[in-house]
């Protein structure tokens, strides 16, 4: 039993906020879902990554006698949440496949003897008839279901055992039960209620922006060396994922970063469980390492201070991308999702999900999946109104912290030079990819124009006044917004998409946004971490901090996130008490740590 429930404190959300968790207010609808759930309502709890899922049920755990069962598919998560709950004084426990016999045995004990405010456990595990009427012999206080839309069977995370979870509501009619995810959709919201809810069940929707993290989409052009210029410049030394297509790319890109002197590391389904486990382990375990990965990596990684996660291929959708870049800042701090992208990676991705084997109704919404995505991309204006408004929420705009408001692109009419384009294309046959397109556009006379007559051709030269890589913006828009789609047959030629019409007979007009010259004088020395990572208070505070979750054997943000070092340095408590003030250190904290981060502060010479 946590020690504040032990010292038979009232079980007071406040009290217990600020207690057990050190933090000294709820956050957006935290309070109402603890109330309802305290109450012994349902609830269902829709919250982006970082959004304070956990303390819904953390909470509302504490304050009845008797323990509360969470159910998880994520081990790695799993692990990581009870030692963070143990370094606050509460007692949490798992039980899944990776326990021995003799630690499963005393958890077991401790769960029927009431010593445990919080019990994680895997699906499997609690759906076996064993484990359920060891639960019915226990005092459950509330069934919390994690990573809820692991049910629905049109998601990516589909768990066949989820389905099974319904046996919950039969056989504890009577405890509260509360879903949590972070998958926005509708009709995956619909089935959370349906089949692990019931109708009576309140649904609490936050907000799905994340204000912490800066959106940057640009055009690639070296993209490695826009990367290496991107990391060094805004995030030395810091944790960070780069996603990229496949497999030997992950490792080209780990190498590159290794020769440049950065600490990286290659992640993706070719390599070997065990190598793929330790560079996972090293990633959360460690301060400053890269990842670069498949999007076989990320799901299941808890790790807050992500710095910045960068795409150097296009993901699959706006859910995929909004997913991955999620993974970035969620401790709250300032964050980077960074992109880059080009006219062959569109004509790849569109050739892909043609030539894929799915129906055409799936390729219909994939289609539409990648139009919203590229939109997304192209976009002139504040990025937030788009990648929120593909979840149905309203965002005002001019946020401020993205790209677009911070250095907006310049639009120009470009209708006439669309129209020029799409004929080109039109009389050059709908076979050739840009590069031939361009060179007809711009009569640059080449053997192939010869032999095929097309500087004959009534298009030839008539873009001569505009240069090539204002051809190259023009092709790639149009095909980001479907005016020019890739050939079937997949040879990165380019034919004309099925509502061009209206633009080539000029009943409509297109704007397109100019293309940014990469600058790497612009907006240097801007850190995305408001964190002096030159202070000598925070170089000791974070070498003490890596040596005692060594010798702990946990990662050292258990031990405290980085917002809580960061607000230490900017206060510098001299004393416990005013240590005890500061958010995210808690009274268990505070008694095991509190002296140790004054005497390193007393020791810092600054
Ligand atoms: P989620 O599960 O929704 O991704 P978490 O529950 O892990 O998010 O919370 C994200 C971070 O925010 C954690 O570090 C957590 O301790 C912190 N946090 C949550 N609620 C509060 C709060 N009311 N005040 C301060 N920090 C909070
Ligand atoms: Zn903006």
């Amino acid at each position: 039993m946590s020690a504040a429930v032990e010292a038979g404190m009232p079980g007071n959300p406040e009290d217990l906020l600020r207690q057990v968790f050190g933090y000294s207010a709820f956050r957006g609808r935290q309070r109402e879902i603890i109330d309802h759930v305290g109450d012994g309502g349902h609830a269902l709890v829709l919250m982006p990554t970082g959004g304070g899922k956990s303390l819904c049920y953390q909470v509302p755990a504490l304050m009845r006698p008797g323990t509360a069962i969470v159910v998880s598919p994520l081990i790695a998560l799993m692990r990581d949440q009870v030692e963070a709950l143990r370094h606050n004084g509460v007692a949490a426990a798992v039980l899944n496949s990776s326990l021995d016999a003799e630690t499963r045995r005393r958890t077991e004990q401790d769960l029927i003897e009431g010593r445990l405010d919080l019990l994680y456990i895997a699906p499997e595990r609690l759906l076996r008839e064993s484990t359920l009427r060891m639960f019915e012999r226990c005092e459950i206080n509330l069934l919390a279901i994690d990573e809820a839309h692991c049910v629905s069977q049109w998601g990516h995370d589909f768990r066949p055992e989820y389905l099974k979870l319904d046996v919950l509501a039969r056989r504890f009619p009577q405890v509260p039960r509360i879903a949590l995810t972070a998958t926005a959709d509708h009709r995956t919201r619909g089935e959370i209620v349906e089949r692990l809810l019931g109708r009576e069940a309140r649904v609490f929707v936050d907000s799905f922006d994340r204000p912490n993290i800066r959106y940057t989409v640009g055009l690639k052009r070296n993209a490695r060396q826009q990367l290496l210029s991107f990391i060094r410049r805004r995030h030395p030394g810091q944790s960070g994922i780069v996603y990229c297509f496949s497999r030997r790319k992950t490792e080209e890109t780990a190498g590159f970063l290794v020769e440049q002197g950065l600490d990286a590391l290659s992640y993706h389904a070719g390599m070997g469980s065990a190598e793929r486990q330790a560079a996972q382990d090293r990633f959360i375990n460690e301060d400053g390492l890269i990842i670069c990965a498949t999007i076989a990596f990320g799901m299941g990684i808890d790790k807050p201070d992500v710095r910045f996660v960068a795409h150097l291929d296009l993901p699959k959708s706006i859910e995929s991308y909004y997913q991955e870049t999620g993974r970035a800042g969620r401790d709250g701090l300032p964050a980077d999702a960074w992109m880059v992208y080009s006219l062959a990676d569109v004509v790849r991705i569109r050739q892909l999900l043609e030539q894929s084997n799915a129906g055409d109704e799936q390729k219909k919404l994939e289609r539409e999946r990648l139009e919203a995505l590229l939109a997304y991309c192209e976009q002139a204006g504040c990025r937030r109104p788009a990648l929120l408004g593909y979840f149905g929420e309203n965002h005002p705009g001019n946020c401020g912290h993205c790209d677009n408001c911070q250095d907006p692109p310049e639009t120009w009419d470009a209708t006439e030079a669309a129209r020029m384009a799409l004929s080109c294309v039109y009389r050059t046959g709908q076979r050739f990819g840009a590069g031939h397109v361009i060179d007809v556009l711009t009569g640059k006379s080449t053997e192939r124009a010869e032999q095929l007559g097309h500087d004959r051709l009534s298009t030839w030269a008539i873009g001569r006044d505009t240069d090539r890589s204002t051809w190259h913006s023009v092709l790639r828009q149009l095909l980001a917004a479907g005016y020019l789609v890739p050939d079937p047959e997949g040879h990165g030629g380019l034919r004309l998409g099925a509502d061009c019409r209206a633009l080539l007979r000029g009943e409509t007009d297109i704007e397109m946004r100019r293309d940014a010259v990469p600058s790497s004088r612009k907006s240097r020395s801007k850190k995305a971490v408001d964190i002096d990572t030159e202070s000598p208070l925070w170089q000791a505070l974070r070498q003490w901090r890596l040596e005692t979750a060594r010798s702990e054997e946990v990662p050292p943000y258990v031990i405290f996130h980085d917002a809580t070092l960061a607000a230490i340095v900017e206060a510098r408590p001299q004393t416990l008490d005013e240590l005890a003030d500061i958010s995210g250190v808690g009274e268990h904290k505070l008694a095991r740590y509190g002296e140790a981060v004054i005497r390193t502060l007393d020791g810092a010479d600054d």
